[in-house]
C-alpha cells in the first residue's frame, strides 16, 4: 500500500502523522510511504531523516493526496485537503465530526473512507487513541501550573516541592482519570502536597491503590471541593462527564475563598471547562487573572509539546496503521471491532451513530 503523510496545515499545528521511526516499520513491512516536504520540520524531523527511513519526499500535498491509498494525518482535514480526497481513499486521523457539519458533508461527498482516531475503542470501552493526548496534557498541566505560580507570571511565588525546611505547595486535582492521574504523578514526583478528588468508586480505588500515602484521594462533593479549593496553591481541572459539558465545580464566588495568586489550570476547557471563570486561551497568551486567581486554559495543550505528542500518538496509532496497510481496510475492520468503531464515513454514508444523529444523516 502507498501511505501518504501531508504536512499539517491547521494554524500552529506542528505534529505530523508518522515519525521517521514509524515510516521504517511500514517500509520494512513492504509498504511505500510518501511524505510531504517539511512535514516533520515542526518537531525537528528533517526530510533527510524521512528519506533514511525509506520515505519518498513529495514537493506538495497534492502529489501526496493523488498518490496515496491511505492518508495518515493528525488534525481533521481542512477544506483544501478535503477537496483532494477521492472515492475509495482511506483517511486515518482525528476528525471530531460531531460539531463540524461542513467537514462531515465534504467527507461524505468525497466518497473516501474516514476512520477517526477519537472513536477507536479498546476492550475496556476506553478510547486508546485519545489517551496519549490526555497523558501529555496531564503531565504538562503541572509544569504549566508551576510556571504560573511564579511571581513574574502573576502567581503567589510558591515552589511546588518546597525545599528542606519549607512546606511544599498544595496541589488539588479535580478528576482522577487519565489527565488527573498523570497530573498527580508529576506533582507527587516534584514532592508537592497532592489531593485528588473523584466521584467514581472505581477511580477512587485505583488511585488509592496506586498512590498510597503519596497523595490524598477524596470523594468529590461540594463540601470537599470547597475545603480543598480554599487551601490550594494549584488546582488542576481534569473532570470529564462523557457526552456532556464539564460540570462547573469551582464557581466565581469560590475564587474569593482562595489565596491570592493561586493558580487554576483548566485542562477540561475543551469540554467548556470546570471553573465558572474559565475561557479558552492559546499557547501565545496562556493565562489571565480573575479576582486575583491566575487561570491557564489552553485548549490544545499537547500542541505545545508537539514532538512528545507526535511520538506518543504514533505509539498508539502505528499498530492500526500497520494493520490497515497489511490487511486492507475491509479485512482490518472486519477483524477488529474496536478499529471498526473508528469508521465515521464510508462510501458517501455517515457510519458513526452520534454524528449521524446530531447532523440528521441516515444511519
Ligand atoms: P477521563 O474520563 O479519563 O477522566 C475524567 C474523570 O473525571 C473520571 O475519573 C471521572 O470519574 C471524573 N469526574 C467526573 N465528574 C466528576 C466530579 N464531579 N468530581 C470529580 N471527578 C469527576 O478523562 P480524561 O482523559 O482525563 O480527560 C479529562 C478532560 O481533559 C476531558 O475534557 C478531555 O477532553 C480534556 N483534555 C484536554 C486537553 C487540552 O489540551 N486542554 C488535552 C487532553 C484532554
Amino acid at each position: 500500500m502507498l501511505i501518504g503523510v501531508p504536512k499539517e496545515i491547521k494554524n500552529h499545528e506542528y505534529r505530523v502523522g508518522l515519525t521517521p521511526e514509524s515510516v521504517t516499520e511500514l517500509t520494512h513491512a513492504g509498504h511505500r510511504v510518501m511524505v510531504e516536504t517539511q512535514a516533520g520540520a515542526g518537531i525537528g524531523d528533517s526530510d533527510d531523516e524521512y528519506r533514511a527511513a525509506g520515505a519518498e519526499i513529495a514537493n506538495d500535498a497534492r502529489v501526496v493526496f493523488d498518490a496515496a491509498d491511505m492518508i495518515v494525518k493528525v488534525k481533521e482535514p481542512q477544506a483544501v485537503e478535503r477537496a483532494m480526497l477521492r472515492p475509495g481513499q482511506l483517511l486515518f486521523t482525528y476528525l471530531h465530526l460531531a460539531p463540524d457539519p461542513d467537514q462531515t458533508r465534504d467527507l461524505v461527498n468525497s466518497g473516501a473512507i474516514a476512520i477517526a482516531y477519537e472513536t477507536v475503542t479498546d476492550a475496556n470501552g476506553a478510547l486508546p487513541l485519545l489517551k496519549p493526548m490526555s497523558q501529555v496534557a496531564g503531565r504538562m498541566s503541572i509544569q504549566a501550573g508551576a510556571t504560573a505560580l511564579e511571581k513574574a507570571h502573576g502567581g503567589r511565588g510558591v515552589l511546588l516541592g518546597g525545599v528542606p525546611g519549607v512546606k511544599p505547595a498544595k496541589v488539588v486535582v479535580l478528576g482522577g482519570g487519565v489527565v488527573g492521574f498523570h497530573a498527580a504523578e508529576n506533582a507527587v514526583g516534584l514532592q508537592a502536597d497532592v489531593t485528588i478528588l473523584d466521584k467514581s468508586p472505581a477511580a477512587l480505588e485505583r488511585l488509592s491503590g496506586h498512590f498510597g500515602a503519596k497523595a490524598r484521594v477524596i470523594y468529590s462533593n461540594k463540601a470537599a471541593i470547597a475545603e480543598h479549593v480554599a487551601a490550594a496553591d494549584l488546582i488542576i481541572g481534569a473532570v470529564l462527564v462523557p457526552g456532556a459539558s464539564a460540570p462547573k465545580l469551582v464557581t466565581r464566588d469560590m475564587l474569593g475563598t482562595m489565596q491570592p495568586g493561586a493558580v487554576l489550570v483548566d485542562v477540561a476547557i475543551d469540554q467548556g471547562g470546570c471553573f465558572e471563570t474559565s475561557h479558552a486561551t492559546t499557547h501565545a497568551d496562556p493565562t489571565y487573572v480573575v479576582d486575583g486567581i491566575v487561570h491557564y486554559c489552553v485548549a490544545n495543550m499537547p500542541g505545545g509539546v508537539a514532538r512528545t505528542s507526535t511520538y506518543a500518538l504514533n505509539n498508539a496509532t502505528l499498530p492500526h496503521v500497520l494493520r490497515l496497510a497489511n490487511l486492507g481496510w475491509k479485512e482490518a475492520l472486519r477483524a477488529d471491532k474496536h478499529l471498526r468503531a473508528g469508521l465515521n464515513v464510508w462510501n458517501g454514508h455517515v457510519t458513526c451513530e452520534p454524528v449521524a444523529e446530531v447532523q440528521n444523516y441516515t444511519f
